[in-house]
C-alpha cells in the first residue's frame, strides 16, 4: 500500500508541488537575510571580541599585574611576568594573549578588579599565520587606545548589571 502511494505521489509531482509552495511562501514575506558586511546585525554590550588593556585618562596603566587573569584562564592563553617600579608600584612587564588558544569565555575579564583587560566589540580582525594572533601588550594596549570610547560606552551601559 505504502508503495503505491509513493508511485502515485511520483507520477503527480507532489515533493516538487510541496517545494514550489514552500518557496512561493518565502518569497513574499520580508527578507530577513543580513547583507553583511554592509549591514551589521545589533551587537550587546556584552559581545567578547578582539581583547584591549584598558589605560586611567591620565594614561596610566590600569593593570596591576595580580595575575587573576592569568590565573583563571582556562585555555591558559595569557602569560604574564611584572616587575617592581622605581615608585613601589607593581606592573607588567609582559601580556601575552594568544588568541589561537583564547576560547573567548570572558573569564579574564570577569576577573580583572581594575577593568584592565577587556573584551571589544571588535570582530573584524584576522592573522595570515599563527604568530599574527599572539598580542603582546604594546598591541593591547594599542587596541584599548583605539577603542576606549566604545569600551567606556559598553560597559558604562552595562553597569547596572555587573
Ligand atoms: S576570554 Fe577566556 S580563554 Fe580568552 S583569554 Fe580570557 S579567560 Fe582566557
Ligand atoms: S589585567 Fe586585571 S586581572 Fe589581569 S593581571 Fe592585570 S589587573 Fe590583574
Amino acid at each position: 500500500m505504502s508503495r503505491m502511494k509513493e508511485i502515485l505521489g511520483s507520477l503527480m509531482l507532489t515533493e516538487l508541488i510541496k517545494g514550489l509552495a514552500l518557496t512561493g511562501k518565502y518569497a513574499l514575506s520580508r527578507k530577513i537575510t543580513v547583507q553583511y558586511p554592509e549591514e551589521k546585525t545589533p551587537m550587546s554590550n556584552r559581545f567578547r571580541g578582539l581583547h584591549a588593556l584598558r589605560r586611567y585618562p591620565n594614561g596610566e596603566e590600569r593593570c596591576i599585574a595580580c595575575k587573576l587573569c592569568e590565573a583563571v584562564c582556562p585555555a591558559m592563553a595569557i602569560t604574564i611576568e611584572s616587575a617592581q617600579r622605581d615608585d613601589g608600584t607593581r606592573r607588567t612587564t609582559r601580556y601575552d594573549i594568544d588568541l589561537t588558544k583564547c576560547i573567548f569565555c570572558g573569564f579574564c575579564e570577569e576577573s580583572c578588579p581594575v577593568d584592565s583587560i577587556v573584551e571589544t566589540h571588535v570582530l573584524e580582525y584576522h592573522g595570515e599565520k599563527r604568530g599574527d594572533l599572539y598580542y603582546t601588550k604594546e598591541m593591547l594596549l594599542a587596541v584599548g587606545d583605539r577603542y576606549e570610547a566604545d569600551i567606556a560606552a559598553a560597559r558604562e551601559a552595562d553597569a547596572k548589571y555587573r
